[in-house]
């Protein structure tokens, strides 16, 4: 699963590392980054997109593009 962070969206609300901790760190910045798309399993990542205030995260399947999230 491709998972993009939009940066410009996020807001620092951490809904998205609780979801998925393995996956999603804050910055410094306070600013959700992708640290490992692999850590976790994709329920929680999709998840994480989901339960995101901001919809600042996008999941791709990886290989087809096909756009997993938002729908
Ligand atoms: S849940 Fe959304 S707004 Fe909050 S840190 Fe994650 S990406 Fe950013």
């Amino acid at each position: 699963m491709k998972i993009t962070v939009d940066r410009s969206k996020c807001e620092g609300y951490a809904r998205c590392v609780q979801a998925a901790p393995k996956v999603f760190q804050l910055d410094s910045k306070m600013i959700a980054e992708v640290v490992d798309p692999q850590a976790d399993g994709d329920d929680k990542i999709l998840l994480a997109a989901r339960l995101c205030p901001t919809k600042a995260i996008t999941l791709e399947e990886e290989g087809t593009g096909k756009k997993l999230f938002p729908e």
